[in-house]
């Protein structure tokens, strides 16, 4: 866990924990790490991170996802989709993930996070080599034929401003630890891809 920001407060002295990281990784049987998905809206991120998560569980790695439309109900219930509050809700959920990954479990979060400044913002927060940025490409095209949720369709009506891909821009990653075309690859193969790659890394005997 990076402490990059200044509190606002003074007088905010960090304590320090009794029990180390490796006990916590004993006790779990396996290292935490951040599995940050990114990628446009319906190019299947919530799909992947919930396939991904049940694999894990089953593999007894304990794995939680932080999904973008869920976190948004509750912890950035207050952010809306300005440039700042993008940028806002993707740092509160970098220091969340990088909390997690401290804690031992495997967080898998999925987010569009569409500009480089901000993930790279919550790969600092994460402790070195606990941040595994993945790639979940898929073309625009695609993702406007599956649009689960209408929003493409409402974005090209007008309905919808700063929709990202339509008038707002995604930035994709310049290098991912992991890259996912679910344009080529089918749900079931991306899941085993994705599991075999943290599988890889969570292990204790790496
Ligand atoms: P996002 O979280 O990126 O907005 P979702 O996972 O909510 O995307 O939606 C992706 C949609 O695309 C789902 O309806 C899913 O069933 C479908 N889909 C089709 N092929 C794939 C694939 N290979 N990987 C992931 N999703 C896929």
């Amino acid at each position: 866990m990076n402490f990059e920001q200044q509190p606002k407060s003074r007088n905010i002295v960090a304590v320090a924990h009794h029990a180390s990281k490796s006990q916590r990784e004993q006790v779990l049987g396996h290292r935490g790490m951040v599995v940050w998905l990114t990628g446009l809206s319906a190019s299947g991120k919530s799909t992947l991170a919930m396939g991904l998560e049940k694999r894990l569980l089953e593999e007894k790695i304990v794995a939680y996802t932080l999904d973008g439309d869920n976190i948004r109900h509750g912890l950035n219930a207050d952010l809306g989709f300005s440039p700042q509050d993008r940028a806002e809700n993707i740092r509160r959920i970098g220091e969340v993930a990088a909390l997690c990954a401290e804690a031992g479990i495997v967080c898998i979060t999925a987010f569009i996070s569409p500009y480089r400044d901000d993930r790279a913002r919550a790969r600092k927060a994460a402790s070195t080599g606990q941040f595994s940025e993945v790639y979940v490409k898929a073309d625009l095209a695609t993702c406007e034929r599956r649009d689960p949720k209408g929003l493409y369709r409402k974005a090209r009506a007008g309905q919808l401003p700063g929709m990202t891909g339509i008038d707002a821009p995604y930035e994709p990653p310049e290098s991912p630890e992991l890259v996912i075309d679910t344009a080529v690859a089918s749900v079931e193969d991306a899941i085993g891809q994705l599991a075999g790659y943290c599988l890889e890394r969570v292990s204790l005997k790496r």
